[in-house]
């Protein structure tokens, strides 16, 4: 844990005890603040209970008291429209903080030369974050990931110059933290997503851009209008250090992805991205270059961050390889729930044997048409069949599944039968997944435990029955 000191002896309220929050409280706690955390729901508060807090009810308490508001990254802090915390915040001038914040006042405070990487973006955050994290793991430097990965930073061990914070960040947490200056930021992509939330892409442009523009070394991508245009505006200015990167050979990129290879300008190739099986596809390309980039700010050499992303296992349910049987390789791709995901896996992969279907999206699979060729047959599961049959009608062939289990089994049984040199049974469902699961996780712990069900069943006969 990092406890967070820059409150000690000061009363601060804190809204939103979802894992985040809780773990921010006992950071302030820990750091000797006086906290008065609140949830609107009492199963958060039960939680809070659990772990010795006290909740106090914000919406009576004194706010003249308290030296900040401590916001939970989930809570709306503008749009849809601000939450009455935050007003009432506000209404006292109380500055409205995240955990993120907290972390980076600590920081500068303690050691404000500990490497400390953020990560930004529409897409690819994760993977990024964790394709950075484990190529600094395999250069054998000791990493604390988290932030909105998993680990709430607040729960990392404490900034240190010998330790890297490798943190992948939210717009709404870029949003809370003002003071925000790592060594090194990185802004993956823009692209119009959580409008809702942010209100026009400007606004979400804009707060992505505050991460970069905060940082020591500015890796910012060049591959849509908004992020380009902040890549220029910070190359403008004087002293900046600022590496565009591009998924696409590009005279305005210093790190570009060319045949495969990722490229450092004037430097030549530096990285073949072949080998690194968990990193298929033009996405991934860009996400790879961002981590090259990331890991030569810390000096990290090219050979080494070559052999580390031959060896990313790559992240659970994001075109994930969950194994092969012959020539047949069953990749998971059940984070892809709506089309703009799943174009990815069917962009990353030919010969596709297709499990698609769940909770639609509007739009459903029609902007995957110019794809479809590329897919062998598709097994149609979940609410979505009549409307996905209509689409794919004419354009592929197609049979209604129905379940998970029989859409494996029936995808198995084609791919193997299959004359391609690597046919892909591929769950990538374009669609939410509540019409049969719990969520996206469950469906793709469903489909690998299916996987391994068929694996099992194809197994060489065990040497006694080979009569
Ligand atoms: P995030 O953390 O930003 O949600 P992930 O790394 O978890 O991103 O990837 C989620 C999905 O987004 C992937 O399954 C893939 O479909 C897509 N994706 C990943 N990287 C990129 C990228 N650089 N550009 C566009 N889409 C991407």
């Amino acid at each position: 844990m990092t406890p967070v000191a820059s409150f000690r002896g000061r009363r601060v309220a804190l809204f939103g005890l979802g894992g985040s929050g809780l773990s921010t409280l006992r950071a302030l706690a820990a750091g000797g603040a006086e906290v008065a955390a609140w949830d609107d729901e009492e199963k958060s508060r039960a939680r809070a209970r659990d772990a010795g807090f006290t909740p106090v009810d914000l919406a009576t308490a004194d706010w003249s008291a308290f030296a900040a508001l401590i916001l939970a990254p989930g809570v709306p802090l503008t749009h849809p429209k601000p939450h009455w915390t935050v007003e009432r915040a506000k209404a006292v001038g109380a500055p409205i903080l995240g955990d993120i914040e907290l972390f980076a006042r600590e920081r500068a405070a303690r050691a404000p030369d500990a490497p400390f990487i953020v990560i930004t973006g529409t897409n690819g955050k994760s993977t990024t974050t964790a394709l950075i994290a484990h190529i600094l793991r395999e250069a054998g430097r000791d990493v604390a990931m988290g932030g909105n990965i998993g680990v709430p930073i607040l729960d990392l061990p404490p900034p240190d110059p010998s330790r890297v914070h490798v943190v992948e960040c939210s717009s709404f947490q870029i949003d809370l933290a003002p003071s925000l200056a790592p060594s090194v930021g990185a802004l993956i992509n823009i692209t119009p997503d959580h409008l809702d939330r942010h209100g026009t892409l400007e606004n979400y442009a804009a707060i992505k851009e505050r991460l970069v523009a905060g940082s020591t070394i500015a890796l910012v991508g060049i591959d849509d209008e908004p992020s380009r245009a902040i890549a220029e505006r910070l190359k403008r200015r004087a002293g900046a250090r600022v590496v565009a990167i591009s998924a696409a050979p590009s005279p305005l990129a210093d790190v570009f992805v060319e045949d495969r290879f990722i490229v450092a300008r004037g430097e030549g190739r530096q990285v073949d991205l072949r080998p690194a099986q968990a990193l298929r596809g033009a996405h991934n390309g860009q996400n790879a270059a961002f981590a090259f980039a990331a890991a030569r700010a810390l000096d990290i050499d090219a050979a080494t961050i070559g052999r580390a992303m031959a060896s990313f296992p790559g992240l659970a349910h994001r075109m994930e390889q969950v194994g092969r049987l012959g020539r047949v390789l069953f990749v998971n791709d059940s984070k892809a729930t709506n089309a703009d995901a799943a174009e990815k896996a069917l962009l990353s992969f030919h010969d596709i044997f297709w499990i698609v279907g769940g909770k639609a999206k509007a739009g459903g699979i029609e902007p995957l048409r110019p794809l479809f060729g590329r897919i062998a047959k598709a097994y149609l599961i979940g609410a979505s069949s009549d409307e996905f049959a209509h689409t794919l009608e004419g354009a592929v062939p197609f049979e209604r599944s129905g379940t998970l289990s029989e859409a494996v089994t029936a995808a198995t049984r084609d791919a193997t039968a299959s004359d391609a040199a690597e046919p892909v049974a591929l769950l990538s469902p374009a669609c939410a997944s509540f019409d049969q699961f719990a969520n996206f996780e469950a469906r793709g712990d469903a489909f690998r435990a299916l996987v391994a069900a068929q694996l099992a069943g194809h197994a060489p006969q065990a040497r006694g029955d080979a009569r």
